[in-house]
């Protein structure tokens, strides 16, 4: 199996997974071209993608759907609910036959992969992340998330591998330029995991059988990447693990070979 973050931050988030002969993208918040051109910067193939997975209905998730639908056959997997959302944000109708409905809490048999949405708390209309377990190997993607849930520290457990947001520095975040307002979004019980709180989940998560954990989803403007590599490193050295810790960017892609 192999993992590779498209592109992740506040500007658009796509995350890849594959298994050598099928591919399934986790939202698809940058450009279509972009898709094509990191996936095929990575020697990945377009064709072999079979299905894209949507998190939510925001911009960062979603931006690359009305063209994904127009010039391929991916099944869109995502709850009636953000199914809906998008279809409002994009003015568009995504046909019965391209969407695979899935609920939040009850898993889905994908292609011979198990895909388990949950629900996380995120300021969005039905906002879930995924567990997947494929080819003997369990991965999460776990961003857009107000607080580390024990929901999601449940399906977290004995992870091979977790994409997670680490997405601001509480103190970065206070002191910047972001209006009262949206400060208060991020920081609150729907907005996004701080440093400290993507440190403090992997505390309750870390187990014998994690490998590899790649923090995603951070902010340009509140977050530095070597504060949360910090953050996080410090908890996983603690537990005297052998795990590599990557970050990933709005610019460029990153494969991780599971
Ligand atoms: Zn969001
Ligand atoms: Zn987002």
């Amino acid at each position: 199996m192999r993992y590779a973050s498209l592109a992740s931050g506040s500007k658009g988030n796509c995350h890849a997974i594959a298994d050598g002969e099928r591919i399934l993208l986790i939202d698809a918040g940058i450009s279509f071209l972009q898709i094509r051109s990191r996936l095929e910067g990575l020697n990945w193939r377009l064709d072999q993608v079979r299905g894209l997975a949507v998190t939510h209905e925001h911009t960062d998730h979603i931006n690359a759907i009305p063209v994904i639908l127009k010039k391929t056959d991916w099944t869109i997997l995502a709850t009636p609910n953000t199914l809906r959302a998008i279809e409002i944000s994009k003015g568009l109708e995504i046909p019965k036959r391209r969407c695979i409905p899935l609920t939040p809490g009850r898993s889905e048999n994908w292609e011979g992969w198990l895909l388990s949405p949950f629900a996380v708390p995120h300021d969005a209309v039905d906002p879930v992340a995924y567990r997947i377990e494929a080819a003997g190997l369990s991965l999460g993607v776990i961003t857009d998330l107000g607080y580390p849930t024990a929901l999601a520290v449940e399906y977290a457990r004995s992870l091979d591998f977790l994409a997670l947001e680490s997405n601001h520095d509480i103190a970065m975040l206070r002191e910047g330029p972001y209006p009262p307002m949206l400060k208060a979004r991020i920081l609150s019980r729907v907005g996004h995991l701080s440093n400290e709180a993507c440190a403090e989940f992997l505390q309750n998560i870390i187990s014998p059988a994690l490998k590899n954990v790649t923090l995603v989803h951070l902010s340009e403007q509140n977050n530095d990447p070597a504060m949360a590599r910090l953050a996080s490193a410090g908890v996983l050295a603690q537990s005297g693990g052998d795990v590599a810790l990557g970050v990933a960017t709005q610019g460029e892609a990153l494969e991780i070979l599971l």
